[in-house]
């Protein structure tokens, strides 16, 4: 089974060849530890958490290294904590764990690495000391600047040539630049703000510097796959580009790029600064974490996703029946069709479709294999369910004693008088389910 991912850089589907098969390295960019997590901002958290499923598969889970940073220093965290008279570190602490219990909810996997910035400060001299050395970037006045027309290569991710951004840039122009485009790499702190000792004065990292120490840190100077959301291509990651490849002079820094595109509430894009979010722990007080994966994993990656609660409905629907099919045919290997689905640019859509095909009695046996293999948690969402349903509109025990007498029908071949009871009860919204070991009934939803 081979593997085809689109690749942002060169705008084209791809088969996909690892630098190293025995360590196949991937970097997402990770929160800013702030705030609560809205579902935008989860969906590259299980888009990726799905790719990285299907490369520990692929090359085996030990040859593959997923790091996911935490950006802990940042200007909104250090606006927040002062608005909320907390400190920083309380502040990055508390939100890390936020986001940890909320990622875990939605059934991800952690990755193999989360390192944070703070702990990488001296990796990102260390680079700003290279990028200053080889001309790409300059001091002034207490700053440190990349300086963007030095890298004639600058905008190909993005797809922009420096006259169009120029033109398009909205950014202050700080009588220290001396060009425009140029961007913070490092920048003086205030005494009261995070700040570190640094050739420049004491300082702090600008963001895009961060995520080219952590990965240079974790991954190398040249990795297999980047990725986020596709709002992150201009200019976080063209500028991650910009630093990693003029810090080592190779003319890559990821081979290939992967973007996420939004997830959106009536045509808008869901975000903070427009206040139509939802915060993933809302979600999840309604929701089982499976349902709101599913209903994500619904949308190819690259399409906008429209979150909608008949999309919860439809996931929370499609679940309870796989799990239903699923409950006594444990393999645990997933099924080749949902696979191949997957080998193909993470064509979720197609795998779900495929997942559905196996309910036939063909298939079944390796549905749980394949749930299992996609992070949904059958348990889990059964004590959801069973937590969550609504009342019968007829007491439990009368439901119990009409299925006694429909098994009892049943029993002495009166199936005219069963199928009254079913249609009685159905009439009075309880599902029957009849198993191996017996009948059960559940409010119909
Ligand atoms: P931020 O905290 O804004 O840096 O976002 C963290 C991650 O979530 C990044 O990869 C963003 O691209 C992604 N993201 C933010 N908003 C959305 C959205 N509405 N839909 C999809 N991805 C998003
Ligand atoms: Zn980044």
């Amino acid at each position: 089974m081979s593997l085809a991912l689109h690749n942002t850089l060169t705008r084209a589907k791809e088969p996909f060849a690892p630098i190293d098969p025995a360590r196949v390295r991937l970097y997402v960019c990770g929160p800013t530890v702030y705030d609560r997590a809205h579902i935008g901002n989860a969906r590259p958290v299980i888009v990726f958490d799905v790719l990285f499923r299907l490369l520990r598969h692929l090359y085996g889970p030990k040859n593959v290294a997923y790091v996911r940073n935490i950006t802990d220093v940042d200007d909104k965290i250090n606006a927040r904590a002062a608005e909320r008279g907390i400190s920083i570190r309380e502040l990055t602490e508390e939100t890390a764990r936020v986001f940890h219990a909320d990622v875990e909810a939605l059934g991800t996997l952690r990755p193999t690495i989360e390192p944070r910035a703070t702990e990488h400060i001296a990796e990102m001299i260390a680079l700003i000391e290279m990028l200053i050395a080889r001309g790409h970037a300059y001091a002034a006045e207490g700053h440190v600047l990349f300086n963007v027309p030095s890298m004639p290569d600058y905008g190909k991710l993005a797809n922009r040539s420096l006259d169009e951004m120029e033109a398009g840039a909205r950014v202050e122009v700080a009588p220290y630049k001396r060009d425009p485009m140029d961007f913070v790499l490092w920048k003086p702190s205030e005494p009261d703000l995070p700040g570190w000792d640094s050739p420049w004065g004491r300082g702090r990292p600008g963001w895009h510097i961060e995520c080219s120490a952590m990965s240079w840190k974790h991954l190398g100077e040249v990795f297999d796959i980047h990725g986020g959301g596709i709002d992150l291509v201009f200019p976080h990651h063209e500028n991650e580009i910009a630093q990693t490849c003029c810090a080592f002079g190779h003319n890559v820094m990821a081979n290939v790029w992967m973007h996420n595109g939004f997830l959106q509430v009536e045509g808008e894009k869901m975000s903070k600064s427009l206040g139509n979010f939802v915060t993933i722990g809302e979600l999840l007080a309604d929701w089982h974490g499976d349902v709101i994966r599913l209903a994500m994993l619904g949308t190819h990656y690259r399409q906008p996703i429209n979150w909608t609660l008949k999309n919860l409905q439809e996931a929370e629907k499609a679940l309870a029946g796989w799990f239903d099919a699923a409950a006594d045919h444990a393999e645990s290997k997933p099924a080749p069709a949902v696979l191949e689905a997957l080998c193909d640019d993470l064509n979720t859509p197609k795998a779900i479709a495929e997942i559905h095909a196996l309910k036939g009695a063909a298939g079944k046996k390796s549905l749980a294999g394949t749930l299992d293999f996609l992070g949904f948690r059958p348990q889990e969402f059964a004590a959801w369910r069973k937590a969550t349903a609504p009342e019968p509109s007829i007491p439990a025990a009368e439901i119990e004693q009409l299925l006694a007498q429909r098994l009892h029908a049943r029993k002495t071949k009166n199936f005219a008088e069963a199928d009254r009871i079913r249609d009685h009860l159905t009439a009075q919204g309880i599902a029957i389910k009849d198993g191996p070991e017996g009948s059960t009934w559940e409010v119909a939803r």
